[in-house]
């Protein structure tokens, strides 16, 4: 069986999570347009996306809380660490979402086994996730988007087979607008629409990738296939500050940043990847970002050779000169693929060639 684990209105949360004076209230986090918005805030018809400038007119009573994309990272980093206690085939969806394949360690049967997923995201994450299960991927995410908000649903067999011929085409994940509007021209509209079809009907009106995958729908053997994350290709991490051309003050952020970013590097991989470039990047109070990326003098996880080169090209942005105020600043650190050993004696040589 397959769970999909989302956590619910994410940034929001881990907001409220952190601020008592959030919970119970419509809340949004936004900069200059909404992110995210809280339950609360949902209810009222807030959606993410919308201008800022349009929630405060409409709604003064919502709170209105910046970006902090370090907590949510770390909020993200303590879920999948959860996730991977419940099993080692975790394939994330997002930074806050998952696939996790539980077959045969669901012993306490998997309804048991989602329930307890969801304790503990609440009582040592501090967060609400809902959690679906299903025998395929489809039928676990479609199970979790009925679980929302804090909820578990489980479609097993039985609710699968009276589910599955029933389900709308266009609450298929994947199927956009233009696929849908194409399906319902053929008078398609619910996958058991589909079950007298063949490969070649269904690519008269979708591409062939998309008929495939309809058909597999329709029969039930659509795609239950946990896959692994390759290793990661990069490290970032930033921080919002209140709008700012004051050198000190934006320095100082991005020093702390290169501290983390260096930090999480060094946890990724043991001997750590060294990156041989960065890019450094600042966001403006129009919400402007401008980015400026270069070499390093070699591969290198050295703090102080970091933070010297990212504060030359910190300077390269011309952030003091600009007359904008600066609210992000943060650092990208490119990873090669495979550990750089330094090319010292016999182990360097041996390395080069993998
Ligand atoms: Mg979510």
């Amino acid at each position: 069986m397959i769970l999909h684990a989302d956590a619910d209105a994410f940034f929001a949360s881990v907001e409220q999570r952190d601020d008592p004076r959030l919970r119970g209230r419509p809340m949004v986090v936004a900069h200059e347009v909404v992110a995210c918005p809280s339950y609360e805030a949902r209810a009222l018809g807030i959606h993410a996306g919308m201008p800022l400038r349009q929630v405060k007119r409409r709604w003064p009573e919502v709170l209105v809380t910046a970006y902090r994309s370090e907590a949510y990272e770390e909020a993200s980093a303590l879920l999948f660490d959860l996730f991977r206690r419940f099993t080692p085939l975790v394939e994330p969806g997002s930074m806050e979402e998952a696939f996790l394949d539980v077959t045969g360690r669901d012993r306490g049967g998997v309804a048991g086994m989602a329930y307890a997923l969801r304790a503990a995201a609440r009582a040592e994450v501090g967060l609400p996730v809902s959690v679906g299960a299903g025998r395929t991927k489809l039928m676990a995410k479609l199970a979790s988007r009925r679980a929302k908000p804090d909820g578990v649903v489980v479609v097993d067999a039985e609710l699968e087979a009276r589910v599955r011929p029933r389900l709308r085409l266009d609450e298929l994940w994947g199927v956009g607008p233009t696929t849908y509007e194409k399906l319902h021209t053929a008078g398609l509209f619910v996958v058991s629409d589909l079950n007298d079809l063949t490969e070649d009907d269904l690519k008269r009106i979708v591409t062939t990738a998309m008929a495939r995958r309809l058909l597999s729908i329709a029969h039930g053997t659509d795609d239950a296939t946990i896959r692994l994350p390759g290793p990661r290709r990069s490290v970032s991490a930033s921080r919002s500050l209140p709008a700012t051309r004051s050198r000190s003050k934006v320095v100082a952020v991005l020093e702390e940043c290169v501290g983390r970013a260096v930090a999480r590097v060094a946890s990724l991989d043991d001997p750590p990847r060294l990156p041989s470039r960065l890019e450094v990047f600042v966001r403006y109070d129009d919400g402007a970002q401008v980015l400026e990326r270069g070499p390093l003098d070699g591969p290198s996880l050295d703090p102080e050779v970091l933070r010297g080169a990212a504060g030359q090209l910190l300077d390269r942005t011309g952030y003091e000169w600009d007359g904008r105020g600066v609210t992000m600043v943060g650092l990208t650190l490119p990873l090669p693929v495979s550990a750089c050993t330094p090319t010292t004696g016999a182990a360097g040589s041996r390395a080069s060639g993998s």
